[in-house]
C-alpha cells in the first residue's frame, strides 16, 4: 500500500474563506441531491445545535460525508488535550491546522484510501468555514467547564470538583471491593510564612507545596485544594502501604523544596494524615479519619506522616 499524505496546510479563517471561490459547484453536484447553497445553511444551522466539541465534529463529518466520500475525520488539539477520530483512518489525508484571528483552534485531518482531487479540497476548505466559529464556541465552553472546577491559584482541582469525585470514588470502591486511600496535607506553620514574608510570597510557597504534590503522585491519583493551604489527594486502587509510602515521599519533597525571597531562603513543611477505606464506610467518615490522623501528625510534632 502506497501512503501518501498532503502536508498540514494553515487554514486560517477569515484570511482564506476569501480567497476561496463562492462555491465550487461542478465538484459536488453528484453527491449532493440539494441546491449547493441549501447544503451550506444546513451544515451551518447543525452545527449550531451543540456547545460539545465531539458531537460537533461527529455531526460535521456526517454531514460532509453527504457531499464527499470519505472515511475518516481526526481532530487534534494537543493545548487542551483533545484527540478524537470519527470514522475509519485512511492513508490518505488532507489535513489543516485552524486559526482565527491567530488563535490556533488544533488541526482537522480528513482521511480515505484515495487521494482527494483539487476540487473536493476545495470542498472541504469551503465547508471548514462553517466549523470554525461553532468549533471555538465548544472550546471555550470546555475550557469554562474545566476552569469551574480549578483552584486558580494552584492550577489544582478545587473544592467543587472534590465533593463530586469523592463521593463517586467512594461509590465504586465499595462497589467493587477496590482499595481507596485518602491523604490529608496542611502546609505547618504557615500563617508565620505569611507573616514573614507576605502573603505573595506564601502564594508562592502554596504553588510550590502543590506542584511537589503534583509530581508525586501517578495520573489515575487525584489532587484538590481544600482550603487555605490544605490539600486533599484521593488515590484509588491504592491500599495503606501505598498511601503511606506515597505520602512520605510528598512530604521529603516539600521539605526539599526552597524558594527565594530578598536573599532569604524559604522552605516549608506540611503534615499529612493518611486513612483507608474501610468497608462501606462513607465518604464523610472516611475523610473525617483523615483529618483526626493530621490532626495528630499536627499534634505529635509537625512534619511526618500519620496512619488513621
Ligand atoms: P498549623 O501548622 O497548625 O497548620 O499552622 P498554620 O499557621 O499553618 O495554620 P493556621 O490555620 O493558623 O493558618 C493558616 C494560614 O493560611 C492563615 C491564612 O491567612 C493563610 N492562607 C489561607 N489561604 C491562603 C492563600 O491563598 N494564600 C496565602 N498566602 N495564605 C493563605
Ligand atoms: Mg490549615
Ligand atoms: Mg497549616
Amino acid at each position: 500500500m502506497r501512503i501518501e499524505q498532503s502536508a498540514t496546510r494553515d487554514f486560517t479563517y477569515p484570511d482564506l474563506a476569501r480567497a476561496i471561490p463562492v462555491w465550487p459547484t461542478e465538484a459536488i453536484t453528484v453527491a449532493a441531491k440539494q441546491p449547493v447553497s441549501d447544503e451550506s445553511l444546513r451544515i451551518t444551522r447543525a452545527l449550531q445545535t451543540t456547545l460539545d466539541t465531539e458531537e460537533l465534529l461527529e455531526t460535521f463529518y456526517k454531514e460532509i460525508k453527504k457531499l464527499i466520500s470519505y472515511s475518516g475525520l481526526s481532530y487534534s488539539n494537543i493545548p487542551q488535550g483533545i484527540e478524537y477520530t470519527v470514522g475509519k483512518a485512511a492513508p490518505h489525508a488532507c489535513a489543516y491546522h485552524l486559526v482565527i484571528a491567530g488563535e490556533s483552534l488544533g488541526e482537522l485531518r480528513f482521511t480515505r484510501r484515495k487521494k482527494f482531487t483539487d476540487q473536493e479540497t476545495m470542498v472541504i476548505e469551503y465547508l471548514m468555514c462553517s466549523l470554525v466559529y461553532p468549533l471555538r464556541n465548544t472550546l471555550m465552553y470546555k475550557h469554562a467547564l474545566q476552569m469551574a472546577l480549578k483552584d486558580p491559584l494552584t492550577g489544582v482541582n478545587n473544592r467543587v470538583a472534590m465533593d463530586s469525585t469523592l463521593q463517586r470514588e467512594v461509590e465504586l470502591a465499595n462497589r467493587y471491593g477496590t482499595p481507596l486511600s485518602l491523604i490529608a496535607l496542611d502546609v505547618d506553620r504557615f500563617k508565620r510564612i505569611n507573616d514573614t514574608y507576605g502573603h505573595a510570597n506564601g502564594d508562592r510557597v502554596l504553588k510550590s507545596v502543590a506542584s511537589a504534590a503534583v509530581s508525586s503522585i501517578r495520573s489515575t491519583d487525584i489532587i484538590f485544594r481544600f482550603g487555605g493551604e490544605e490539600f486533599i489527594i484521593l488515590l484509588s486502587n491504592t491500599a495503606e502501604e501505598g498511601a503511606l509510602c506515597l505520602a512520605e515521599r510528598i512530604r521529603q519533597r516539600i521539605q526539599a523544596g526552597k524558594y527565594m525571597c530578598n536573599e532569604a531562603m524559604i522552605s516549608a513543611t506540611a503534615s499529612l494524615g493518611v486513612a483507608c477505606l474501610n468497608k462501606g464506610e462513607n465518604v464523610h467518615s472516611l475523610f473525617s479519619r483523615a483529618d483526626q490522623a493530621l490532626y495528630r501528625a499536627k499534634s505529635e510534632g509537625r512534619n511526618c506522616v500519620k496512619l488513621a
